[in-house]
Parts: structure tokens; C-alpha cells; sequence
């Protein structure tokens, strides 16, 4: 795995598949997924030119952070945040892509407050109404956007999502459609404290199709460093 060329590689494919949608390169964000890499395999990506890093779980990111891992990049958090876990990571982050409930989008508020800091959020949509997936249904939406102008410690961004994992390419773009509906007709609501600036989907396997449909933010993984090996108890 050569990282480096991974990097620019996926650049390349990103910027043509802006291009091909008609939209400018710039304006596509690539958030290196980072999970369970190493703060050298991170520095790397970084050195070629990723943006943006996104961790999965607190103490890997506290862990990495304290290495520096983040230098010269930015880091997202984008993994299931277990309330218990939200100091770790509020501040930290500028954005926390992951909010899948009311209480932890209240909580995440608190936090705010007490450091005097705005967090920057996106809410996770289930937009393939799966019930194993954590995330909003896109009905449970209006009224949990309504509850964010009472919260002057969070400030939504956008939306993001992890569609249902797929047998063959091309199945997930229903899913990228209905995302990219929605966060138009979010918009056109204007609710206070909640601004459609980013729309997060595609992973390795489809940020090319997620692009298509109208991504600006993709959190690609695996394409940059490699399969990542589970240890077999966490299977
Ligand atoms: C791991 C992960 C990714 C990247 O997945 P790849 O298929 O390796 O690109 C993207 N988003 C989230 C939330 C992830 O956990």
C-alpha cells in the first residue's frame, strides 16, 4: 500500500467525478477515514495532501491526537459517540458528523456551553431505514432541526449518511438521491441554527456515485490505507 499514491489517486477520481457532475473539485471535501491506522500511516496521508481526517471512536482519537497525529489537517469525528465519551471529543473536533440522537445532540450543546465554544455538527440520517443503523429516520428530521435554535452550543452543518452496504455498484445511489433531496428541502425550510453547508456520503466503494447525486464531503477509508484488519474478537 503506498499511501501517498492513494491520496492522489483519489483526488484525481474526485476531482473528475466534480467535474463529470458539473461542479468544481474544490468544492468536495476528502475526509481520510482513519480508523484503527496508526499516526504514521495518518501523518502520510496528510503529507499527501488529505484535509481532513475522521476518527470513529474517542480514545483513538485522544490517543493519536496526543502523537500529533492531526498536524497540518483537520479531524472529524464520525463514528457512533456514546454520551459518556462526548467530552473527549467536543472541541476537539470541528465537526462531530455522527449526531444519531436528540439526547446526545443535547448533551454535545452542554459541552459547548461550558467551554464557551460553538460545536459544529451534521446529523446522521438512516436514510436506508435500516434498524440496525444508528441515525434519524428523514421523518424524525423537522422537529429534532426545530429543537436546534433553542441550542446555542451546537450549530448543525449539514447531514450525513452511511447507506446500507451494497452487492453491486450503483444500488446506492436511490439512497445518495434521497440524502441530496432532503438536504435541499432542509434548506429551502431555513430553520434557525442550521446552515446545509455540507452533505457527507461515499466511502471507498461508491464517493464517485455519492458525488454524482450531489456529495460535497466523502469519508473514504480503505482506498487510501489499505483493508483494515479486525482483530477476530470484534468480528
Ligand atoms: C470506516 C468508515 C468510512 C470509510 O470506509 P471505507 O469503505 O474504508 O472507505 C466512512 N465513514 C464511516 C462512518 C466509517 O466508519
Amino acid at each position: 500500500m503506498n499511501i501517498t499514491e492513494n491520496v492522489l489517486s483519489i483526488k484525481s477520481k474526485i476531482a473528475e467525478a466534480a467535474r463529470t457532475a458539473g461542479r468544481s473539485p474544490e468544492d468536495i471535501t476528502l475526509v481520510a477515514a482513519t480508523k484503527m491506522n496508526g499516526a504514521e500511516a495518518v501523518r502520510q496521508a496528510i503529507l499527501a495532501g488529505v484535509p481532513v481526517c475522521g476518527e470513529n471512536r474517542a480514545q483513538e482519537l485522544t490517543e493519536k491526537y496526543a502523537q500529533g497525529a492531526y498536524e497540518g489537517a483537520g479531524v472529524h469525528f464520525i463514528g457512533h459517540l456514546q454520551k459518556n465519551k462526548a467530552r473527549q471529543v467536543v472541541g476537539v473536533c470541528s465537526l462531530i458528523q455522527s449526531v444519531d440522537s436528540v439526547g446526545l445532540l443535547a448533551h454535545i450543546d452542554k459541552l459547548a456551553r461550558e467551554l464557551g465554544i460553538i460545536q459544529d455538527v451534521l446529523l446522521e440520517v438512516n436514510v436506508g431505514g435500516e434498524e440496525t443503523k444508528y441515525g434519524f429516520s428523514p421523518e424524525q428530521l423537522p422537529p429534532v432541526l426545530e429543537q436546534v435554535s433553542n441550542m446555542s452550543g451546537v450549530r448543525v452543518r449539514g447531514l450525513m449518511t452511511i447507506p446500507p452496504i451494497s452487492d453491486y455498484k450503483g444500488r446506492n445511489r436511490v439512497c445518495f438521491a434521497r440524502m441530496y433531496q432532503l438536504f435541499i428541502d432542509i434548506s429551502a425550510k431555513k430553520y434557525d441554527n442550521v446552515y446545509m453547508n455540507f452533505l457527507s456520503m461515499g466511502m471507498s466503494g461508491d464517493f464517485e456515485d455519492a458525488i454524482a447525486e450531489g456529495s460535497n464531503m466523502v469519508r473514504v477509508g480503505s482506498a487510501i490505507f489499505g483493508p483494515r484488519i479486525y482483530p477476530a474478537a470484534d468480528k
